[in-house]
């Protein structure tokens, strides 16, 4: 029912079908006032995949089956708290909001979008018609493709299949050429050394080597969390960082603001704990935040790295 006209318009006859088609399913029917129309015209005419389209519908009528609307809807023997954080009740808006790690997510996604305003207040509808009124039209479809890789990430996730639940660590590292812009690198091992995922990345600003640091480590456990890490050691060769990182006192500077961002995402774990070591300790991360000056502007690289890389990861790793 969400298919285009053949000219990808949207006529009378065509709204009329999509509407009749809706209102002979019994499971759902239109029930939204007049005034959100616009926002089903919107829908209809983005030019995304049909089962994201159903995805978007059901997000705007709010039947997408969080633990909350399934408690609602009588489903029993629910824990309506949301598996990844812990911290809140499963609604459709923490899920593809306010959850940390998604959070993170459209915070460092291509359209690097800011939740923290909205974190807890609004619906998802509000909150979609918000953001899409701020971002332009071209964009549209990559902020719903996004809404959409959010809903099934986190679902996947919170499902903890895809890794054994043994302890991981993260070292990062940051390298900075003045004039030239920041580099950052970290990699993911297991218990045995194995590397889990790796990454490069160059970034536009000179930071200061504290921030680059911190943006490294941050870096590196946005990525641990993606591919569904949960008990982890964050590991640091910069003493100030790694005493910020195990401070409880407030810190209003810019490198507090990285280290709260960094804060915010450990409850996503179930075990973490902070290492510092020296720098002969922490030669892979190195090598990939120098292996980022090959890289162009705000390139970044994972998993996919030339022989010299790979070889310092394998000397590192135990046969
Ligand atoms: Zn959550």
């Amino acid at each position: 029912m969400w298919h285009y006209t053949k000219n990808k318009t949207y006529t009378v006859k065509f709204g009329y079908h999509v509407a009749k088609k809706i209102q002979e399913s019994q499971q759902y029917v239109i029930s939204l006032p007049r005034k959100d129309s616009k926002i089903w015209i919107w829908a209809w005419h983005l030019d995304i995949p049909h089962k994201i389209k159903l995805f978007l519908w059901k997000c705007l009528k709010g039947i997408l089956p969080v633990k909350n609307s399934l408690q609602r809807r009588g489903v029993r023997g629910i824990d309506p708290i949301c598996n990844m954080c812990g911290m809140a009740i499963e609604t459709d808006v923490h899920t593809l909001r306010d959850c940390p790690w998604v959070a993170f997510m459209w915070e460092v996604g291509p359209l690097h979008i800011c939740t923290k305003k909205h974190n807890g207040r609004g619906s998802l509808v509000d909150w979609i018609i918000w953001e899409t009124e701020r971002i332009p039209r071209e964009s549209h479809d990559m902020f719903v493709t996004l809404l959409w890789s959010a809903w099934y990430g986190q679902k996947e996730r919170s499902g903890r299949g895809s890794l054994p639940i043994g302890g991981y660590k993260i070292n990062s590292d940051a390298s900075i050429m003045q004039g030239q812009g920041t580099r950052i690198g970290a990699i993911i091992r297991d218990h045995g050394g194995c590397e889990i995922e790796a990454v490069s990345k160059r970034l536009p600003e000179d930071m200061e080597v504290i921030i680059a640091e911190a943006t490294a480590c941050k870096e590196g456990i946005g990525i641990a969390l993606e591919v569904g890490i949960r008990n982890v050691v964050i590991e640091t060769d910069n003493l100030q960082l790694f005493q910020a990182l195990r401070s409880n006192e407030s810190d209003f500077s810019y490198l507090g603001n990285i280290v709260e961002d960094i804060k915010s995402l450990l409850p996503c774990f179930i075990s973490y704990s902070f290492s510092w070591v020296r720098r002969s300790g922490n030669v892979v991360a190195h090598n990939l935040a120098r292996h980022a000056f090959s890289l162009n502007l705000l390139e970044s690289v994972q998993g996919d790295f030339p022989p010299n890389i790979v070889n310092l990861i394998l000397e590192e790793t135990p046969h």
